[in-house]
């Protein structure tokens, strides 16, 4: 559905929730080795990165991540920006300028000024790469994220892209710390999921007629590393990693579908290229 329908019934249910609807994007296609994402997997994976257009009937546009910067897209500027290494680590080939998140919003009629607020799950650079396109958005992070972001350990500081975070002192930052109902309206939830990253978190999504919905994000790279409990290389931390995916079955359990980040399989099933879930 063209966005402009999508604000005529948001308007239309304003203080109604049965206005809530979604849609995904992949907004970084990576081509990477099996085992960076699952360790010590074999082979080669195309995987999507996912991200989140929600329209709320109140509260209007909220996006779920940002995907990779724009720049990453231009073979010349890649390494410089990214590092030589992450972008060969990486492969992110596939990426076009069309695939960043301010592109995309483009098609869909959304400017970057109508973006209220952009959630994160965490701040590497596959999921805060669009910050800077949203200056009017309030961003929501957790507060042990952005600070381990702005100075990350020696081994992690490569999936934390500085570039991502230039703009991040003028922006206005909603710091949480746990479990968040961003509305206090159930509709979008954020529960802190320490693992892969410190402050990393998900969202679940209270829809009003398909119920709720868990963009699971990085709690897991695939569905067989999530479902046996491998962590990824770059997991901040493993036993953090554990307790968490231990949360995330038992809410899989109760019913609630979940949706990794990068698991095509997942990103398959989500609604997208502007088709909405309500
Ligand atoms: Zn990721």
């Amino acid at each position: 559905m063209p966005f402009y329908k999508c604000i005529a019934s948001a308007d239309k249910f304003r203080g109604n929730m049965t206005g809530l609807r979604m849609s995904a994007m992949n907004v970084g296609p990576l081509s990477v080795d099996a085992n960076l994402l699952v360790a010590f997997a074999p082979g080669h994976l195309e995987i999507p990165t996912t991200a989140a257009l929600i329209v709320h009937p109140t509260y209007g546009v909220v996006l779920w991540d940002t995907g990779i910067n724009g720049v990453v897209a231009d073979p010349d500027r890649r390494d410089a920006y990214w590092g030589a290494n992450v972008a060969t680590a990486f492969g992110p080939h596939a990426f076009k300028r069309e695939h960043a998140i301010d592109a995309q919003l483009e098609k869909l009629g959304i400017k970057p000024k109508d973006v209220r607020y952009v959630l994160y799950s965490h701040l590497h650079l596959d999921h805060a790469g669009g910050m800077s396109y949203f200056p009017d958005a309030i961003h929501v992070v957790q507060r042990d994220e952005i600070r381990y972001a702005l100075w990350p350990d020696t081994w992690t500081s490569p999936v934390y892209c500085q570039n991502d975070f230039r703009d991040i002192r003028k922006l206005n930052i909603l710091e949480i710390d746990g479990d968040f109902d961003l509305f206090e309206d159930g509709t979008l939830r954020l529960l802190k999921t320490s693992g892969h990253a410190p402050g990393h978190q998900v969202l679940i999504v209270n829809l009003p007629n398909r119920g709720r919905i868990c963009m699971a994000a990085d709690t897991g790279h695939q569905r067989s590393g999530f479902d046996n409990l491998v962590p990824m290389p770059w997991d901040w931390s493993t036993s953090a990693m554990s307790m968490t995916r231990m949360r995330m079955k038992q809410l899989e359990r109760s019913g609630v579908p979940m949706f990794l980040c990068h698991d095509a399989s997942d990103f398959a099933k989500l609604p997208q290229n502007g088709e909405f879930w309500d």
